[in-house]
């Protein structure tokens, strides 16, 4: 149970539980319980997010000037807790906590006018086209080339793990314009309008869990206007290490955790275990839910340190720290949910995981999303930047590597 001391906090706390009671749909609300990664059902979430934008709550991270309700950490955190106690899908991250705060600091004023309102809208969607079959963790490697053409530039080259590249209008790339000097130096960030450019092909990758979540991105002579470039031809690095500082968004992850964690407990009392009674006696199991609930309560003390500003939380390693927590405890999470599912969570039921499908699952909603969201937790570790590389950073900034 959350008391809140101030009364407004208070008020504040029903309005949102009052919000997120009524105004989502079936769909919405399913999408919620079939959300197994990051990236919840598409096209529910872009109708959820319409909604919670007109409320004015499409992103609560956003400055009042550009459309973001300019609420207190201590409201944030009260969004955060009221939205997770409902299961409800998280907003897609590209737009709303990656482009869009990078544009906030770096856009001209055209390109804010221009993409953010629709950003916020739900209206557009953007995908991510910074990695190559050559160029992952040493993105500066990168070589799709980008050449100066009147006012376009030709795209030639192709981009990897493009996720939801199939679904998106937009796409926010770093492409090669010069091969002189450092390789970082080389790199242009461009902004394109469409994903139906003559030339561009999009093919989806089946992922490890049975759905199409990532693809491939190829381009062939694809002509797009030199006025989506972002910064100086050339200085496309800089751009991309702003946008990196966002994204993963400042939304705290711990909420989600404590969640799942109560979850696997209600779960847990009509799960049998393996060795006979039900896992909620299973001591083995009890202990290491435990265990993991400490440990999240030590992250959401992190997360709040960083929230509110605090001066360790300018510590320039945290962003490193925060990746490498947050992603080892959803794992940690993700097996827990499998070794409670058992082998009830061993089919793959890609048809009940559709949204809006009508097919039930076999056994429980636990059984169902156990499995597909362990596998999609594998990912964790590898995208935004490596587990490794992270642990390099930060060795790098105690002046150890
Ligand atoms: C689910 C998922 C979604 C993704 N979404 C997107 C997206 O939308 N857009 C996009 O552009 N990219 C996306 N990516 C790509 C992601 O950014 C890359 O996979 C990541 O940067 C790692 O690059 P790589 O896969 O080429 O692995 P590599 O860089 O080849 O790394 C292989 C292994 O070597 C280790 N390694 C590499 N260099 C070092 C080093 N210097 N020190 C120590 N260890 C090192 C790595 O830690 C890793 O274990 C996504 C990836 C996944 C898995």
């Amino acid at each position: 149970m959350n008391i809140d001391r101030d009364p407004a906090l208070a008020a504040f706390r029903a309005e949102v539980a009052h919000f997120l009671d009524t105004a989502p749909t079936p769909d919405i609300r399913e999408a919620g319980l079939k959300t197994t990664c990051v990236f919840a059902p598409f096209e529910a979430t872009m109708a959820w997010q319409k909604l919670l934008n007109q409320k004015g709550w499409a992103a609560p991270g956003w400055p009042a000037e550009y459309g973001g309700p300019g609420w207190t950490p201590e409201q944030r955190a009260v969004f955060d807790e009221e939205y997770c106690k409902r299961d409800l899908p998280p907003l897609l991250p590209n737009g709303l906590q990656m482009v869009g705060p990078m544009l906030m600091d770096l856009g001209t004023e055209e390109q804010k006018a221009k993409y953010l309102p629709r950003i916020l809208s739900g209206e557009d969607y953007w995908t991510q086209g910074y990695s190559e079959p050559g160029a992952g963790s040493d993105l500066a490697s990168l070589s799709c080339m980008a050449v100066a053409d009147g006012d376009d530039y030709v795209i030639n080259g192709s981009k990897i793990w493009t996720t939801l590249a199939h679904k998106a209008n937009r796409m926010f790339m770093l492409v090669r314009t010069s091969t002189e000097g450092r390789k970082q130096q080389g790199i242009t960030f461009l902004l394109l309008d469409r994903m139906d450019y003559p030339g561009l092909e999009v093919r989806p990758i089946i992922g490890l869990d049975g759905f199409p979540e990532q693809c491939e991105v190829f381009f062939t002579d694809v002509r797009v206007p030199q006025s989506g470039r972002v910064g100086a031809e050339n200085d496309g690095w800089t751009v991309a290490k702003a946008l990196l500082k966002h994204e993963r968004g400042g939304a705290a992850l711990s909420p989600g955790f404590f969640r799942k964690i109560a979850l696997m407990r209600e779960a847990a009392s009509t799960t049998r275990a393996p060795g006979g009674g039900m896992m909620a006696d299973d001591s083995v199991f009890q202990r290491d839910l435990g265990v993991l609930e400490a440990d999240v309560t030590a992250y959401a003390a992190f997360e709040n340190m960083i929230r509110t500003g605090h001066a360790l939380g300018r510590d320039p390693a945290m962003p490193s720290l925060n990746k490498i927590m947050s992603s080892e405890l959803g794992q940690q999470v993700s097996v827990l949910a499998m070794r409670l599912a058992g082998i009830e969570g061993l089919p793959l039921q890609l048809a009940a995981l559709d949204v809006g499908s009508g097919v039930d699952p076999l056994g429980s909603w636990h059984d169902l999303v156990a499995m597909p969201a362990y596998l999609n937790a594998r990912a964790t570790t590898i995208y935004a930047g490596t587990n490794e590389v992270q642990r390099d950073l930060i060795a790098r900034s105690l002046g150890q590597a």
